[in-house]
Formats: structure tokens, sequence, C-alpha cells
């Protein structure tokens, strides 16, 4: 099966001879394994080795990895997060999308047309990002693409637990487009902004307003904060996965948690999984690794999933009001976030 994106092979294999590479690590997201053949195909000569376990993003480059004693790891269709340290033999693939934006961006002109918007975009989809505000210019819709903090490598980046180049510009627009596949990143970009949002896909050319679907989040978010106000035992959950550890956040959790009476207990993993967490009976498991555990996998535990901030308003540290999205950036520092 070809892969329907743009690879720069050349670029890849020289980077390989450079740092005298023989065996080679291959991670590939779950969307890409199917065309593991044609990594063979352009890479065959090395001794190619590819990772069996999904692979989430930039932030999951597991320390186990190195086990097999690969000379590299090549991440394909994720940018390295800046503020991360890889070291110089893991090496991230750019996997782009050969798709035209305007077929997409037509399709959301016949469902709405505001004045200024915000436009962001998936690694695949990064390099669409100016051809989008010019068309969008020229048919009379401002468009700004805002900057991001220091896990984002390029302006207008958007990742499933990183939105800060949208809350950049987030008071300057009236709505979102989110170049993407899928309404994951788009959603994200709801919920921390309130603004209305749309996805757009390229490689479709469709559209959709989100926002409906956030609210139903929302909704099933205020449910679990309302069942972790009766928990007395909580789990933490703590990631292993270099760019979602928390530690002091966890740690953090586990002081107001105990502050308030009850009882909390760390737990670590590299794949968090209901099956696997069973035997920790708790009440309630407070998620510290990625985000997105706790909203959109949560149907996937036997018990109620919430994020650090969830777990501040169900301890009634924070007010309803001031309900907020989870995102690493905010657990940077110690203690208080937010
Ligand atoms: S922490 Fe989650 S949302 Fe963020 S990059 Fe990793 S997998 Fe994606």
């Amino acid at each position: 099966m070809e892969l329907p994106y743009s690879v720069d092979w050349e670029g890849v294999r020289a980077k390989l001879r450079e740092l005298g590479a023989r065996r080679v690590l291959v991670q590939l997201p779950d969307g890409l394994k199917m065309y593991f053949r044609e990594v063979e195909k352009h890479l065959g000569d090395y001794e190619l080795i590819f990772q069996g376990d999904p692979c989430f993003g930039a932030c999951d480059v597991p320390l186990s990895l190195w086990t097999l004693r690969p000379d590299v790891i090549l991440q394909f269709g994720h940018s390295p997060m800046p503020n991360l340290d890889y070291g110089s033999r893991v090496l991230f693939v750019e996997v782009l999308s050969e798709a035209s934006v305007e077929r997409a961006l037509n399709s959301y002109l016949l469902i709405s047309r505001e004045e200024k918007v915000g436009l962001l975009a998936t690694a695949q989809h990064i390099h669409l990002l100016e051809t989008a505000k010019e068309w969008l210019e020229s048919a009379g819709i401002e468009a700004v693409i805002g900057e991001g903090d220091h896990r984002l490598a390029y302006p207008g980046q958007v990742l499933g637990c990183d939105f800060s180049a949208a809350r950049s510009v987030a008071k300057d627009v009236e709505a979102f487009l989110v170049l993407s596949s899928g309404r994951f990143h788009a959603v994200g970009v709801y919920l921390s902004t309130g603004k209305r949002t749309y996805a757009l896909d390229p490689i479709s050319g469709s559209v959709e307003d989100v926002s409906d679907y956030g609210e139903r989040l929302l909704r099933q978010r205020f449910g679990a904060i309302a069942k972790a106000e009766e928990a007395d035992e909580f789990g933490i959950l703590v990631g292993l996965k270099p760019g979602q550890t928390r530690i002091r956040l966890a740690l953090y959790c586990l002081e107001v948690i105990k502050s308030a009476g009850k009882r909390g207990y760390l737990i670590s993993a590299d794949i968090l999984s209901g099956q696997t967490l069973r035997a920790f009976d708790v009440d309630v498991y407070v998620n510290t690794a990625c985000p997105r555990i706790a909203i959109e996998d949560w149907r996937l535990f036997h018990k109620p999933v919430i994020t650090p901030i969830e777990l501040e308003m169900a301890l009634k540290l924070r007010r309803w009001e001031d309900y907020a999205m989870d995102e690493i950036w905010r657990s940077d520092g110690i203690g208080k976030f937010g």
C-alpha cells in the first residue's frame, strides 16, 4: 500500500548515514502502521525493527525501546517537542499530507463565515497553514496563526494536550479552523478556548462544527466530577512516557487528597489501561499522564477517571465556572497550576 503522504526519504537516509546507523527502530503511529512495507521499501538496507506497541505522539519515546540496542529510533508522523531532550539518536520524520486545503475551506464557507478566525493544524497538515490563510483572506476573512509554547515545533501547531497556539489569539477571533483528520484536536481547542471550532479535513475535504460534541463531553466531565466528590479513595495515575510524566503534579494531587482527609495512591504505568488497573480497586482515578485518557478513554476504565483540574473541583479547591481543559504545559511547575 503506497503512503499517501510525502516523506523526505533522501533526507532520512542522509541523517542515518551521518549517524553511522545500522539497526533502526521504527515507530509508526497506529494510522500509519499499515504502511510498514513502504518504510521497508525505502530503508530496507538498514536492520529495521518496527515497534508493535502503539506510538501516541512525540511524548512517547519510551526508554524500554533502547533494550533492542538500536543505533537510531525513527519516529514517523510527529514533530519533536522542543522542551524534551531526546538525545541525538532519536529522529523525527515528518509525514506531510499531499492534499490541497481548498476543498475543506470551501466546505467551511458552505456552513459558516466568521469575519476573523484563528488557524491551527496538526503536524501532518502544518505546511498548509499559510496557503489556508491566504485563501481565507482572499475570501475576505481575516485569519491569524498564533504562537505556541515550548512544547510546539511550529506556530499554529496543535497537539491533543497543547492548545497554547489557540489561546494566544483566542480573545481576538470569533472561531477556530483546525486542519486535522478527525475531531480529536478540534474538540480540544473548543474545550480549551470555549470558542466555536471547526475541524477541516484536507484529505476528505469535509468540515465539522465540533462545538456540540464538545458540550456533550463537558457534560460527561461534570458527571465524573460529581462522582469524585463522593469518593474516599483515589488512584493517582503517573505515566512513564517521557513527555507525559508529571510526577510533581501527581504529588500535588496526593497532597490535596490527603489534606481533604481522603486516601490516595500513586500508580505508575507505561500504557494506562482499565484492564491492568482493575486490581487497584479505588473509587476514582486521577490521571496525570496524557490528558486525553480522561476525556476520550474513560469508558475503558471500571471507575471514573478525572483530570487534576477536575480533582481540584471535586475537592472544592476550584469553582465550577473555572473549569479548564487539562494540558501538559500547566504542570511544568510545582504546586498550584492552571
Ligand atoms: S500527551 Fe497525549 S495528547 Fe499529548 S502528544 Fe502525547 S499522546 Fe498526544
